[in-house]
């Protein structure tokens, strides 16, 4: 008998008739002697209007109260979904993230998980039932309930599958697993078997959407397997695991892109020591983060300092940066909203010499100019125009032989 933690999104609640197919699909694995304990989250968009709603209230809504009215949607979830599995004739109990116990910092709005109790889950399975726990949301140690951040209830599920020693956790979601890149702009994208976590840490925090980071931090912290599969089929899914030597031998992965980027330039900045840090250190204070920067060699002692933010953040920052740009003296502050960032991942990257060469070469013989680029270990990104975004996924895509 094994235990297996299942995770299912927002989209797998839409309809009355969606959350049967869900409790169908729970109650054939519990029927294959599996112990089941289902994570959920909230319906797809109730999340959204929840954090709205408080908006239309407050300035800055935060703390206690403000998470108290956000981790709602996943209560009804998990209520219906149990109602469900117990009108069809199975033993199931819900629980909320504060009657497991999920406990969290304090952190409200982004609280980290700090213990999960087992005890009680583990009794409900030893008597033979199926837990259906509330995903996203926690108890702080000050007795208030918490959440865990957007995308949260992907951790509530790793935590799980971990305290519980699960055989394995699956992430539902409305494709078949993690693709080569993104199927419905590259047809010709393949669905990856295996991936390791590191691979999928840098996907995900460079556009794949399928997983949460911090759920990924998690699961590799902890050795957690994953396997993200489709909620409409039985295919295999994509397990996410520790490496292996077969994972090694793959120079690119996977291909992914970005379009929240923003970029700005700050031009003609006197050359001299602290002026980047300057700009950086107020963009810090306003908790924007900087991706990508460049800066060019100086002619007569002016510099062009180039980052990379997202888009949502591009408002503030080019106000932040003009008052900055004034009092260093900068000629200019140039701001662009259509860019992209395409990137390239795979472990094989670190022993293999001229990576970024063929991938550079590739993107120049489509006439694709790179404005920005940065580098990790296993990883080559650059930020390039919006328009040819799709254009560069495929053009990768080939030059990398992910396309057979
Ligand atoms: N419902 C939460 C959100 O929309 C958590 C989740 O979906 O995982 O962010
Ligand atoms: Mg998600």
């Amino acid at each position: 008998m094994a235990l297996v933690v299942q995770k299912y999104g927002g989209s797998s609640f839409e309809t009355p008739d969606a959350i049967m197919l869900v409790a169908k699909r729970i109650i054939d694995t519990y029927d294959s002697c599996n112990d089941v304990v289902v994570v959920v989250s909230a319906k797809t968009g109730v999340t959204n209007r929840l954090i709205a709603l408080t908006h239309e209230l407050c300035i800055s809504p935060e703390g206690p109260d403000y998470d108290l009215v956000i981790a709602t949607g996943e209560q009804t979830v998990v209520g219906l979904l149990t109602l469900c599995l117990n009108n069809m004739g199975y033993k199931a109990t819900s629980y909320l993230g504060w009657q497991v116990p999920v406990i969290t910092d304090s952190n409200h709005g982004r609280a980290s998980i700090t213990s999960v109790e087992p005890g009680r889950i583990q009794k409900d399975l030893k008597k033979g039932a199926i837990v259906v726990v509330a995903g996203f949301q926690g108890i702080s140690d000050k007795g208030r309930v918490t959440t865990l951040g957007r995308g949260g209830s992907d951790v509530t599920a790793v935590a799980l599958a971990d305290v519980l020693g699960a055989d394995i956790c699956e992430i539902f979601t409305d494709l078949d697993g993690i693709y080569t890149a993104d199927p419905t702009i590259c047809k010709e994208a393949r669905k990856i078997d295996k991936i390791s976590y590191d691979e999928m840490l840098e996907l995900a925090s460079l556009g794949e959407q399928a997983l949460q980071v911090r759920a990924l931090e998690y699961a590799k912290y902890h050795n957690v397997t994953l396997c993200v599969r489709s909620q409409f089929n039985r295919n295999a899914g994509t397990l996410v695991t520790t490496e292996d030597e077969d994972m090694e031998r793959i120079i690119v992965s996977g291909i992914v892109y970005d379009k929240n980027e923003a970029k700005i330039a700050v031009m003609g900045v006197p050359d001299k020591p602290g002026i980047a840090a300057k700009i950086l250190t107020a963009l810090a204070d306003a908790d924007i983060s900087v991706d990508m920067i460049v800066q060019n060699v100086s002619q007569a002692g002016l510099a062009d300092v180039t980052f990379s933010i997202s888009k949502s953040d591009l408002e503030l920052a080019r106000k932040i940066t003009n008052a900055i740009a004034a009092e260093i003296h900068a000629k200019e502050v140039i701001a662009d909203e259509k860019i992209s960032k395409i990137s390239i991942v795979g472990l094989g990257m670190r022993n293999h010499a001229g990576v970024a060469a063929r991938m550079f070469s590739a993107l120049a013989f489509n006439n694709i100019n790179i404005q920005m680029i940065s580098t990790s270990e296993i990883k080559v990104a650059v930020a390039i125009e919006e328009k040819y975004t799709e254009l560069a996924v495929r053009v990768l895509h080939e030059t990398f032989g992910l396309s057979y």
